[in-house]
């Protein structure tokens, strides 16, 4: 494989050979791993693995109530939409549906997009051309930032979750052009939250356009799960637009935008991702209804979440004594910093990338599957384990997962290896 680096081979695939290899040099090479099973109790290679990285935080994915309505969905409606919404692909239950996200999230109205890329990228390149504005949290998912660059709009970031840095920034550009401040809810690296309300004050004040990526928040932050916006108690019309996600804590597939009656016929009108595919499967659009059923009629579900993230902080708290630090957050995304003791050669760039790895791996061989995330996800020296939490946890889970954890640690940290 090397060879194509040497010999300058300039086929297609003595290109791409070539790019791959780069990759494995930089230790970037990605693997998929196929699973069988429900999750978060997969078979991975035929072995029980208990998960910690799905989106699926209240457990909706495998709920049989949810299979039956897909059923159900399919045999009424067709297993396909068969068309775009503005020809014949709009039906019974995507209206439906469209209703029913509007109410949970407490706009006039929202609009279905096939995923949560799709309607960023809607959204984006909806309200933005060339020589418009976006200013984007550092942290923003990168769908935000890939909608912006193929919105052919201009970026700029802001400093994490510092409204005034935005503000001081919208003061210099917003009298110039248009301008749309955009930003996650619910972080999915860090897993802290947004404060909606300064980041709307601010927008207020330069008369810029707000936009939420609550991909992480909806179904789970909220009396009602109705969001970071619902938790935060901001009137709706205070944010321009807010995209959720079908994937994730709703447990289907698919995504909307939520806005004001204006935006989403705007959006039917003009947004070319919406327009130009086929409409989300009416089985799933079907099925996600009686998602919401279950996010309404179950909170204890959402109390159930809340109490696993707060057993997690409390039991793995202790892991700073070897240099694991847990990141400021209360929602079920829990990240542990790989400290810089972990350094493994003095001159390892960034320092704690193997050293996430490897305990990444410890705890794989226990079983138990979370992500190590490294840089370029994550800034230099930010290295980590990331946990995701869901409702299909139990406390049993997560005192196994401390356990394993703190065996781990006092094994490979420096001071564990001293001892
Ligand atoms: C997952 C995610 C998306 C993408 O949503 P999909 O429906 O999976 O395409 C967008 N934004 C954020 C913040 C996400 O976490």
């Amino acid at each position: 494989m090397e060879t194509a680096l040497e010999t300058r081979d300039d086929s297609l695939d003595g290109i791409l050979m070539a790019r791959l290899a780069r990759q494995r040099q930089h230790q970037r090479y990605r693997q998929r791993a196929t699973t069988t099973g429900i999750g978060p109790r997969f078979q991975r290679a035929g072995r029980e693995m208990l998960a910690f990285c799905s989106n699926d935080y209240l457990g909706l994915a495998g709920d049989p109530r949810l299979a039956e309505a897909l059923a159900d969905g399919a045999r009424r409606f067709g297993t396909g939409g068969g068309a775009s919404h503005l020809v014949c692909g709009h039906g019974e239950a995507h209206e439906r549906l469209e209703q029913r996200l509007a109410q949970l999230t407490g706009y006039p109205r929202a609009l279905l997009f096939s995923s949560g890329y799709q309607a960023n990228l809607g959204v984006i390149s909806t309200l933005l051309g060339r020589g418009d504005m976006a200013l984007h949290d550092r942290l923003n998912h990168a769908s935000l930032l890939d909608a912006t660059r193929l919105a052919g709009a201009r970026l700029e970031r802001f400093t994490h979750r510092d409204a005034g840095d935005c503000g001081q920034r919208l003061a210099t550009l917003a009298a110039r052009r248009r301008t749309l401040v955009v930003s996650d809810g619910v972080f999915s690296m860090d897993g802290d939250v947004a404060d909606l309300g300064q980041l709307a004050a601010q927008c207020e004040r330069h008369r810029a356009w707000l936009m939420i990526d609550d991909a992480h928040g909806l179904g789970v932050l909220g009396e009602e799960g109705g969001g970071t916006r619902q938790a935060q108690g901001i009137a709706p019309d205070r944010i321009a637009a807010t995209v959720g996600t079908l994937g994730k804590a709703l447990g289907t597939q698919g995504a909307f935008v939520a806005g004001s009656e204006t935006l989403i016929e705007a959006l039917i009108q003009f947004s070319r991702p919406y327009i130009y595919t086929t409409s989300l499967s009416p089985a799933l659009a079907w099925a996600t209804l009686t998602s919401l059923d279950i996010v309404r009629d179950e909170p204890e579900r959402r109390a159930h979440l809340s109490s696993l993230v707060r057993r997690f902080r409390h039991e793995v708290a202790g892991l700073s004594e070897f240099d694991l630090h847990l990141m400021s957050s209360d929602t079920p995304i829990q990240p542990l910093v790989v400290g810089p003791s972990w350094r493994r050669a003095p001159g390892e760039r960034g320092g704690n990338e193997a050293a996430a790895l490897a305990l990444a791996a410890a705890l794989q061989e226990a079983g138990l599957w979370c992500s190590a995330i490294r840089p370029p996800t994550v800034p230099e020296g930010t290295s980590r384990l990331r946990f995701t939490l869901s409702a299909a946890h139990t406390h049993d889970d997560l005192d196994r997962l401390s356990s394993v954890l703190f065996d781990a640690a006092r094994r490979l940290s420096s001071k564990g290896r001293s001892a």
